[in-house]
């Protein structure tokens, strides 16, 4: 049984999915949780779930920001020290969709945006932990990247390439700190239950083209089996695991 008693976990976007699974399951395994959401009241229901399973409001707080926003940044992690002194596990999971568009139609505004959430944040939240976690010389992250992280035809141009660029900073972070005691891994979720296409418009030539290789994905996961696969690779017992890309999929991608 994995325990995270006496640390403390930062997961961003977690008021809804896949992150408010990770954060519920930090908790749940003893851990503290910084819950980030740029979604006030959504962070705020996902605290108030993990302080009545467990009867402690100290166990996680919640702390409204914006991934792609450099101030915003700064003031999660000094929220995040303030609250609880460090920062032991880092999950950067936040992360949006784009249109499905490919790359001759997407828009540059559309490419601007995922890119500055889904790599630009996941980056800006890294640099912005790392030097707490240096100082311990202790920490874990775990990235949530995607299929599209490996591979050309499972979502549009602007999300395959954050993805793929998700994946090159986590193998950039696990070889830089390898002897630091610091670990960084990469999860590759297959398709899942969550909220991600919440009120987005699909590019109906790019959807067409991209529903050959989604229907291989058509096996729909739970957000807590991505979390219990982050668990592990945020856990002591994943101790030599550095720079995996790990995917979590049901068997989707190894056809
Ligand atoms: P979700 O929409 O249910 O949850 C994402 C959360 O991130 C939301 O609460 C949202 O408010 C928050 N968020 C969005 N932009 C943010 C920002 N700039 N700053 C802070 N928070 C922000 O979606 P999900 O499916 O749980 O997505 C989590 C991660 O999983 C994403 O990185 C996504 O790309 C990845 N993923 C999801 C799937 C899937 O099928 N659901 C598959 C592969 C990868």
């Amino acid at each position: 049984m994995t325990t995270f008693d006496d640390r403390v976990a930062l997961v961003t976007g977690a008021g809804s999915g896949i992150g408010r699974a990770m954060a519920v399951a930090f908790a749940a395994a003893g851990g503290r949780v910084v819950v980030c959401d740029i979604d006030q009241e959504r962070a705020a229901e996902t605290v108030a779930e993990i302080t009545a399973a467990s009867g402690d409001d100290g166990r996680a707080v919640a702390v409204t920001a914006d991934i792609a926003d450099e101030d915003s940044v700064a003031a999660l992690v000094e929220t995040a020290i303030g609250a609880y002194g460090r920062v032991d596990v880092l999950c950067n999971n936040a992360g949006i969709i784009d249109s499905m568009a490919l790359p001759a139609d997407i828009s540059p505004a559309m490419w601007d945006r995922v890119l500055r959430v889904n790599l630009t944040g996941t980056f800006l939240v890294t640099h912005a932990v790392l030097p707490h976690m240096l100082r311990h010389r202790r920490g874990a992250i775990v990235n949530t990247a995607s299929e599209a992280g490996v591979r050309g035809g499972a979502a549009g141009a602007a999300y395959t390439a954050s993805k793929h660029g998700v994946v090159g900073l986590t193998r950039s972070v696990a070889w830089a700190y390898a002897k630091d005691g610091i670990r960084c891994n990469a999860i590759l979720p297959g398709a899942t239950l969550t909220n991600i296409a919440e009120g987005a418009t699909f590019d109906q030539a790019g959807a067409a083209r991209l529903s050959p290789v989604l229907a291989l994905g058509d096996q729909f996961a739970q957000p807590e089996q991505m979390a219990d696969a982050a668990l592990f690779l945020a856990s002591d017992a994943a101790s030599f695991i550095n720079g995996a890309i790990v995917p979590v999929d049901g068997g989707w991608s190894a056809g």
